[in-house]
């Protein structure tokens, strides 16, 4: 599998957009706003909620920076006029934090602003490790402005569980992930397992510490693991909350949790930056060319 994860990725960039685009479609819900909303509207109505994603980062200029926190200034507003369960999750290089403290800080106050008035949630996505503490440093000063912004915290990252525990306490929100970036490997877990056991870990710790919890991976080993621990220890369903990519087919679990009274959210990215995205994502993870053609194959034979 590995051998062919490599050949996909040396041959993207010689693919026709129009096949990437294929390959890429059950992730993101569309390039416009309106086709974004639509499936907003769509998963609302099927029990998830949802955390809204322009595509894009590292922008180059001020002038993208503010053009995209405008975009999401108009999307908390359409999420309050279509009465959407919706929150949005950004990353900070897409509002400008490349070009320095002064102006990413001018965009997320905006944002924050928006999301306040809206009396919506923000969550900072995180980068790699060049972003980690900068993230960790702006989420700070941005709370003491709006308690509904949330922050993420990798798992695959040796530093994170000192964050987890210096961060986390009743009004901490973090969703854990395993991390998607290419790092240094002295910074990191470099084995699987040790990736789950530390994503285990600090979920449980940011739960015993009173954090709300999004508990983002398609690993149902984790999964199960922590939803067991979860329902053993009485964990208010209040307290934390599951959290999937769009397109990556696992109904029936969701399905399993969500009529079990859990809240499920679906992280949907959109937007003209699709093709960049869906390339970089496939260089940086080989793993993804894997999945997607497991995607592929069980749309061919339409097995969910
Ligand atoms: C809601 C959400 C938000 C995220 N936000 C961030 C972030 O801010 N920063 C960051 O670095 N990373 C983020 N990630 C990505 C995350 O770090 C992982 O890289 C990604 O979720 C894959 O890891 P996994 O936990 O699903 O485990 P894996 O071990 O990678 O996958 C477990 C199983 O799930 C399936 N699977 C996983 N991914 C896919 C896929 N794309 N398509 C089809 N099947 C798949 C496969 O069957 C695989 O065997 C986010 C992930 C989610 C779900």
């Amino acid at each position: 599998m590995k051998l062919l994860n490599n050949l996909i990725i040396k041959i993207i960039p010689f693919l026709p957009k129009f096949l990437v685009k294929i390959v890429a479609s059950p992730y993101i819900a569309g390039i416009t706003d309106k086709e974004m909303l639509k499936e907003v509207k769509n998963l609302n109505d099927k029990g998830y909620k949802v955390a809204i994603d322009i595509l894009g980062e590292h922008v180059k200029t001020e002038r993208e920076a503010e053009e995209v926190t405008k975009r999401y200034i108009s999307i908390y507003k359409e999420i309050s006029k279509r009465n959407l369960s919706s929150n949005v999750s950004l990353k900070l290089t897409h509002i400008g934090l490349d070009l320095g403290l002064d102006q990413v800080k001018k965009n997320l106050s905006l944002l924050v602003q928006a999301a306040k008035k809206n009396n919506n949630f923000l969550r900072l996505d995180m980068e790699n490790i060049p972003y980690t503490s900068k993230t960790i440093r702006l989420y700070k000063e941005m709370f003491e402005e709006y308690e509904q912004i949330g922050i993420v915290i990798q798992a695959y990252l040796l530093r994170s569980y000192n964050d987890i525990k210096k961060l986390s306490n009743e009004k901490f929100n973090v969703r854990i992930c395993k991390g998607i970036y290419a790092e240094d490997q002295e910074l990191v877990f470099n084995n699987y397992n040790d990736i789950q056991k530390n994503f285990i870990r600090l979920v449980k710790e940011a739960l015993n510490r009173g954090a709300y919890v999004g508990i983002a991976t398609h690993d149902e080993f984790i999964i199960d693991n922590i939803y067991s621990w979860i329902t053993k220890n009485n964990v208010s369903k209040n307290q934390y909350e599951f959290q999937v990519l769009h397109g990556v087919p696992m109904g029936k679990k969701l399905k399993m949790l969500m009529n079990e009274g859990n809240t499920v959210r679906i992280y949907l990215p959109y937007g003209d930056n699709w093709y960049d995205y869906s390339v970089r994502r496939l260089r940086e993870n080989p793993k993804m060319a894997g999945y997607i053609i497991r995607n592929i194959f069980l749309s061919i034979f339409r097995i969910k």
